[in-house]
C-alpha cells in the first residue's frame, strides 16, 4: 500500500505487530490457565473490545489465545472528528451481563486514561468477577487518570497521534497494516 503523505513515520510495522500480539496472547493464556484452570470452560473470560479502534487488535489477539473465550463490544465516544479528548458518552453497551464474569478489556490505545478509568468503575459496579486491561499501545505523555494495565503491546512516551491497525483519524487509516504517527500539521 502506498504511504499517505500525512504520515510522519511508521512506528511498528506489520511483522512487529504480529509478533507482539502473539506474545500477548500467549501471556494472557498462561495467566488465565493458571488462575482460572478449573472454571475456564464453565465460565470463560469475555474479551470486551472497545469499538471501533480495538476491533482489529481483538480479532488477532483472541486467535492467539487457545482457550475458551467469549467476545462482546462497547463503544465509548470521547473523540469526534478531531483529536481532542472530550466528555465520555456510552454509545453502545455490552449485549450480555458481566456479573460474576472474568473480563479482559481490549483497548487500542490509552491516552489520558479517562476511558479505562471510567470503565473500571462501571464494570466493577456491575459485579464482574475480575477485570484485566490489555492495551495495544500505552501512550503516557498526557496521562491524567492513573490506570493499571495488565498487558501492554507497545509503549510510547512522545505525544504523537497514531493511526493504522484499527486506529483512525476522522475514520481514515484503520486499514493500514502498520501503526504510524501522523504529521502534527495533519491533525487539527
Ligand atoms: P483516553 O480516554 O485514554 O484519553 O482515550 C482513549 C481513546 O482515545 C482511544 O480509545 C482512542 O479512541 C483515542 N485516542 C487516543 N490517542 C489516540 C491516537 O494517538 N490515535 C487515535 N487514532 N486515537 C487515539
Amino acid at each position: 500500500m502506498k504511504q499517505a503523505p500525512e504520515i510522519l513515520k511508521v512506528l511498528w510495522d506489520e511483522a512487529a505487530i504480529q509478533v507482539r500480539v502473539r506474545e500477548l496472547g500467549a501471556q494472557i493464556t498462561r495467566d488465565y490457565e493458571r488462575n482460572l484452570s478449573e472454571t475456564l470452560t464453565r465460565n470463560p473470560p469475555i474479551a470486551v473490545g472497545l469499538l471501533r479502534g480495538a476491533v482489529i487488535f481483538l480479532s488477532d489477539l483472541i486467535r492467539a489465545m487457545p482457550i475458551p473465550v467469549e467476545c462482546d463490544f462497547m463503544q465509548i465516544a470521547s473523540y469526534g472528528k478531531d483529536s481532542k479528548p472530550g466528555t465520555l458518552q456510552l454509545v453502545r453497551d455490552l449485549q450480555n451481563s458481566v456479573c460474576e464474569r472474568h473480563l479482559l478489556i481490549v483497548e487500542d490505545i490509552v491516552d489520558t486514561g479517562q476511558t479505562l478509568g471510567h470503565l473500571a468503575q462501571k464494570l466493577t459496579a456491575r459485579g464482574a468477577a475480575s477485570i484485566r486491561f490489555c492495551a495495544l499501545i500505552d501512550k503516557t505523555a498526557r496521562r491524567r487518570t492513573p490506570v493499571e494495565l495488565d498487558y501492554v503491546g507497545f509503549r510510547l512516551q512522545e505525544d504523537a497521534f497514531l493511526v493504522g491497525y484499527g486506529l483512525d483519524y476522522a475514520e481514515k487509516y484503520r486499514n493500514l497494516p502498520y501503526i504510524a504517527a501522523l504529521k502534527p500539521e495533519a491533525v487539527i
